[in-house]
């Protein structure tokens, strides 16, 4: 059985970028830039312009009273000029007028009844905004090995672009398996289930910057499944089916991907989803993960997140990891690494962790509470209360 590090480094070891594509800034919500290096088309800002609304002045004539000659406001296609003894009246985002080197803020200024203004103190602080004073025109920026931020998003409009190119979400084929399987709010009849992973994966692969390709829910039918992830391989980039990998006479997916292309591995040592099968299928990585949900999410999280990311030319997981102590013991298999589903709270001392819940692999009360998993190394019997332990960060911390 491999360990997690080894599973992790085969799968990304297959990813294939997906191809590049132009898209508008302004529609670029969640996208990954193709090329991080972005040129700056022009400088920014553009031109000279008041940081403040107030007076435009020449500094060395502060303090004193100077005779207003005209108005600049914020797209002005020209402002009059700021002549010895004179003031332009300045709007924030107004170009900054010719002769003027400074900008009195409006709370430094008295309007004086002759139409001119008193200036009560020297200007300490320009309030100009110099052109090319943020980047300079053909200086290249470096945007961060993420997707794209709010923040980003409004870099690469002031640096000039209107599009940029960025790489397609990789679309990813989600296929449930069970004979046991009804929709979500269907009413059950005898031994049925409502079929949790189509939600939870889609919205993993969601969160993960793919696109799910819902594909219907499939019977233990090695047929049915055979022609489910043939037919998605030619659309998707990357199957991921879940259940029927484990040793039951009604587990067909293990064989499946097998006869439609090759498994790379089976079993993982870790707790939960040690069942999960790899493999190609055509060209694309397919991943069959246990039917169990928690045992899905987890194997999701450790193994087609990252695969994902690679697709999109991302580094690891994206999570944020800290330590935290464990506040109450939690029981493993000592021979294979867990990821204990926990409520994570920062206090003055650093982050805790608590149980969840069950930490069965179909206990989902836990899962759907949890918002980190805490790894607890392989070699270890249980989680030791006061012991500190990796947490990866899945949810918002309370
Ligand atoms: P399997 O991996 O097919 O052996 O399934 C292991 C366990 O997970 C069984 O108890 C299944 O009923 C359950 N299971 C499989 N798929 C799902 C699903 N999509 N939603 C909820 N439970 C599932
Ligand atoms: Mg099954």
């Amino acid at each position: 059985m491999l360990s997690v590090e080894e599973a992790l480094q085969r799968i990304r070891g297959i990813a294939r970028l997906t191809e590049a594509e132009a898209v508008p800034v302004e529609a670029c919500a969640g996208r990954t830039l193709a090329d991080r290096l972005i040129t700056a088309t022009l400088d920014v800002p553009p031109f000279a312009n008041s940081a403040m609304d107030g007076y435009a002045v020449r500094a060395s004539e502060t303090p004193g009273q100077l005779r207003v000659v005209g108005e600049a406001v914020a797209g002005a296609r020209s402002v009059p000029p700021v002549g010895i003894g004179e003031a332009v009246r300045i709007m924030t985002g107004a170009p900054l007028p010719d002769g003027a080197d400074a900008v009195v803020p409006v709370e430094g200024t008295t309007d004086l009844p002759d139409g001119s203004v008193r200036l009560l103190a020297a200007v300490p602080d320009q309030h100009v905004r110099v052109a090319g004073h943020d980047t300079r025109r053909g200086e290249r920026v470096e945007l961060p090995a993420a997707p794209l931020t709010p923040g980003s998003l409004a870099l690469l409009t002031s640096l000039g672009l209107g599009e940029v190119t960025v790489r397609r979400h990789p679309r990813v084929a989600i296929l449930s398996t069970g004979d046991e399987l009804v929709a979500p709010g269907a009413p059950l009849g005898p031994g049925q289930i409502h079929d949790a992973n189509t939600a939870s994966l889609a919205a993993s692969v969601l969160e993960a910057g793919g696109v799910p390709l819902v594909l219907p829910r499939a019977p233990d039918d090695p047929a049915t499944i055979d022609a489910l992830l043939h037919r998605a391989a030619a659309e998707a980039d990357l199957l991921v089916a879940s259940g029927g990998v484990s040793m039951g006479r009604t587990d067909h997916v293990r064989d499946a991907i097998r006869r439609l292309g090759a498994i790379d591995f089976w079993r993982i040592r870790v707790q939960p989803g040690k069942p999960l099968a790899f493999g190609t299928v055509g060209a694309r990585p397919a991943l069959g993960l246990p039917g169990n949900p928690v045992s899905a999410l987890v194997t999701f999280e450790l193994f087609v997140r990252p695969l994902i990311r690679a697709m999109l030319g991302l580094p690891g997981d994206g999570r944020l990891h800290l330590a935290a102590r464990l506040e109450g013991p939690i029981p493993k298999d000592p021979d294979r690494r867990a990821y204990v589903r926990v409520v994570l709270r920062g206090e003055a001392a650093g982050f805790s962790a608590r149980s969840a819940g069950g930490q069965g692999s179909a206990q989902l009360r836990g899962m759907g509470q949890a918002n980190a998993l805490l790894v607890i190394p392989e070699g270890e019997p249980a989680g030791v209360v006061g012991a500190t332990y990796d947490a990866i960060v899945i949810g918002e911390i309370g």
